[in-house]
């Protein structure tokens, strides 16, 4: 509608005065995707006088509301880094944004601070939301048009109705501005894996290594803390994504960033109570360089006499090309399979970002499902992580002093 004057639906001024865009900044969008916009969009919004609201959300929760990075029909750049970061609460919780479900990781840094700002702007009047779903994306929308605020909020979906799919809109992208332009996404978007979306992927992780290391970081992070949560579902990492692909420099960066970071034995627990159904408990229990943490890991497993596994296959994992589990565990408790509630408990090591976690009912539960056997092996790890520590504290205090 502004390189097309006659695609203006009548619902829009011919002045644009009406017409509000709403970018969400997740904090974690590809630089090169800013660029673009500030390029070719921004020129545009500013040549037509359209009003340009940019909102990010200030913390993981919705009271912790939400800041208006800018509004105006002057805009001259984007504030990519948002305010909370998508990626900060993930590094916080040990966790990535998950594929399947109901894209929570996109309600929250996107949805949610769109509708705070709504709700604030419109009050109780209607106004009409268009939304750029293409031709390929009904599911999508079927979701989205279930949200009308009681008639408040009325959808729609200009590029759907023409009938256009992603390719068409980029080939128009390319006839309109000349340029190849790659799509908007959080540079860990679990959704970026798929066949047609990757090799785009790729050559940003490729092009741009500093930007992606952190992610990388956080996936190897996420991976320590369960197994089965790569990128890209059980046994799909982006690590071993790159390797393949032998984009390797953003995984050097990241390997040399690790070796510098302060490192912690993570004391990790999940009491399931269905499959996909369960709480889970972070304690790091040891804190130091990295060499010191898995030299303590491992003296922790002489000093209980339970060999740390490595290497293992991990559950889900495809058959072929799978990816193994290449972090160090002490298991204490594997989960059965079949038979809820079921317990996995195992100490591992990673660079210490997670913070400590666990819901107030937790302990209460997991002591009422604990058996002896596993309160006895608790006990004795517990004691070797003290005796561990206390040797730890005890040779730095004579090196302190020599
Ligand atoms: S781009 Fe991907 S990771 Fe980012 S909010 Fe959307 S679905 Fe989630």
């Amino acid at each position: 509608m502004l390189t097309d004057p006659p695609a203006r639906p009548d619902t829009i001024a011919s002045d644009f005065s009406n017409l509000v865009v709403v970018i969400a900044q997740t904090g974690d969008e590809w630089s090169t995707t800013g660029r673009l916009v500030q390029h070719y969009i921004l020129p545009l919004l500013r040549k037509h006088n359209i009003r340009l609201v940019e909102v990010a959300r200030k913390g993981p929760t919705k009271k912790d509301g939400i800041a208006v990075l800018q509004d105006t029909r002057q805009p001259y750049r984007l504030h990519l880094d948002g305010v909370y970061k998508l990626s900060r609460e993930n590094r916080v919780t040990g966790t990535m944004p998950q594929l399947g479900g109901v894209r929570k990781c996109s309600q929250k840094a996107k949805g949610a601070p769109q509708d705070a700002w709504r709700a604030n702007e419109f009050g109780d009047r209607p106004y009409i939301h268009a939304i750029g779903f293409n031709v390929h994306e009904g599911t999508r929308i079927t979701r989205d048009s279930a949200y009308s605020m009681g008639g408040q909020r009325i959808p729609t979906y200009p590029i759907y109705d023409w009938g256009w799919s992603r390719q068409d809109c980029l080939d128009y992208l390319y006839r309109k501005l000349g340029v190849a332009w790659p799509k908007s996404c959080c540079r860990h978007c679990p959704y970026a894996g798929n066949k047609s979306g990757w090799p785009e992927q790729l050559a940003r992780f490729a092009a741009l290594p500093t930007e992606a290391a952190q992610h990388i970081i956080d996936e190897y992070v996420c991976l320590a803390l369960n197994p089965r949560s790569g990128l890209f579902g059980p046994g799909k990492s982006l690590i071993t994504r790159l390797r393949r692909d032998q984009v390797t420099e953003p995984i050097a960066l990241a390997v040399n960033r690790m070796k510098t970071m302060p490192w912690a034995i993570y004391r990790v627990r999940r009491l399931y109570y269905a499959p996909a159904n369960a709480a889970r408990s972070v304690d790091s229990v040891l804190l130091g360089g990295h060499r010191t943490v898995n030299t303590a890991l491992t003296e922790v497993s002489r000093l209980v006499d339970i060999s740390l596994t490595k290497n293992e296959e991990i559950a889900g994992a495809p058959t072929r090309d799978g990816d193994r589990d290449t972090h160090p565990r002490l298991w204490l408790r594997r989960r059965g399979d079949g038979t809820y509630p079921t317990q996995e408990e195992f100490y591992t090591v990673a660079p210490a970002q997670a913070q400590d976690k666990e819901l107030d009912s937790f302990a209460d539960a997991w002591t009422d499902h604990t058996d002896e056997p596993l309160a006895w092996l608790e006990r004795r790890v517990d004691t070797a992580v003290a005796v561990v520590q206390q040797a730890l504290i005890e040779g730095q205090c004579r090196s302190n002093a020599a």
